[in-house]
């Protein structure tokens, strides 16, 4: 069980600002998000595309607004805090909350599919469209395979687990063919797949031209196989040889079943966001948005509220920068409400001794 006085749900933009945001104000905080990195939306679908509107950047990539809001934010998600069994992250990802309840003294219980379980006196669900999970190849033995991936390991330092093995991507668009070109041109040899194949259903991808001019390159010099078939079913080992998956049924054009064998299977189709289990835990909702208070951003459950492309109110604009206004105000309500004797005028992170102390700067 982890105690906290905010639990920020969602790592996206907003969720990362909102982070920085109660930590200033001396609360303490923790982030869970789906997905195995942070940055929501701008991590997730445009990490390479510039942003014009974030105040005082006149541009910046997803990636690099990403980068810049977890540096802001580390003094309050510092990486791991403690040391042993007791050494404690503060932000936890790949972790999808499912569910949320009342405890004692107005606190809120939150579990995550992967056994987290938070006492938060607030929560902050900064959680945009939904969790983004990756889409499936529709293949129910693929279910819970240990070799089957969705995403290209954050840390290139270290070997992936497809390192010297027969590695099949799965994919026809910009995810799939820039995972194929990413992992053919690995720096570190050592850390290539023995074999690469790209399995598409038709020889047509949805992609950028360039990164299909560069994988034709890769399939000419015989670096890539490329493979045409829809996935059928699958084969699995048995629970005792280690449940993976060792072969794809394909179904050719030729209307043919043949058998692809695999080591593992990296399956690029994109993300879809899922509002999922967020529409049970009985707030208001309007057309699947959080309805709140421009206020503070309160939702109808007490000290919960909403910040960010999740809530809807009267002129709502899904912007970075009214997320970021949202995520202000939502964190001072905050405050006052969790520390009603502190002292509630506002503090310059310019001029206050006190916010140079938290920042540590
Ligand atoms: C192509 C594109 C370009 C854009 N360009 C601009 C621009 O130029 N300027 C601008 O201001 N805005 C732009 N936007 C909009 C901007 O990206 C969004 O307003 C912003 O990302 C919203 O941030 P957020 O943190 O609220 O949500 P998101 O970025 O969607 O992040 C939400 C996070 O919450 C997680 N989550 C949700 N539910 C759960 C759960 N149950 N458990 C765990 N995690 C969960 C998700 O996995 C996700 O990572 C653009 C959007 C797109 C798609």
């Amino acid at each position: 069980m982890i105690h906290t006085d905010a639990l920020v749900i969602g790592a996206g933009p907003v969720g990362l600002f909102q982070a920085f945001q109660l930590g200033l104000l001396g609360l303490s905080v923790e982030v869970v998000d789906a997905l195995p990195f942070a940055g929501g939306q701008c991590m997730a679908l445009y990490p390479d595309k510039p942003i014009y509107d974030v105040p005082g950047v006149p541009m910046c990539t997803g990636r690099e607004l990403t980068q810049s809001l977890l540096k802001q934010a580390a003094p309050f998600l510092p990486a791991t805090e403690g040391e042993g069994p007791h050494a404690h992250r503060h932000l936890h990802l790949g972790h999808l909350v499912q569910g949320m309840a009342n405890a004692a003294d107005g606190a809120w219980t939150v579990t995550t599919d992967r056994g987290l379980t938070f006492q938060a006196q607030s929560v902050l669900i900064a959680a945009g469209a939904g969790a983004f999970l990756p889409r499936g190849l529709g293949v129910a033995e693929l279910d819970g395979a240990p070799n089957v991936h969705h995403h290209l390991p954050e840390d290139d330092s270290v070997a992936p687990p497809w390192a010297g093995q027969h590695l099949v991507v799965a994919g026809g668009g910009d995810e799939a063919l820039s995972a194929v070109l990413t992992i053919a041109q690995t720096a570190q040899p050592a850390h290539r797949p023995s074999r690469l194949t790209l399995l598409h259903r038709r020889d047509v991808f949805q992609a950028d031209a360039a990164l299909e001019t560069a994988l034709r390159e890769l399939i000419a010099q015989g670096s890539v196989q490329l493979e045409i078939g829809l996935p059928q079913s699958a084969e699995r080992e048995s629970a005792t040889d280690g449940d993976a998956v060792r072969a794809l049924n394909l179904l050719g054009a030729d209307g043919q079943t043949r058998s692809l064998p695999l080591d593992h299977l990296l399956v690029r189709l994109g993300l879809s966001p899922k509002l999922g289990p967020l529409s049970t835990w009985g707030m208001a909702l309007e057309r699947k948005q959080i309805s709140v208070s421009t206020a503070s951003f309160a939702t109808s459950l007490p000290r919960v509220h909403a910040v960010g492309d999740i809530n809807t109110y009267p002129g709502k604009k899904r912007l970075l920068l009214c997320g970021f206004h949202e995520a202000t105000l939502a964190a001072h309500a905050l405050a006052l409400a969790l520390r009603p004797d502190a002292p509630s005028h506002l503090l310059y992170t310019t001029t206050s001794p006190v916010l140079h102390q938290r920042l540590g700067v």
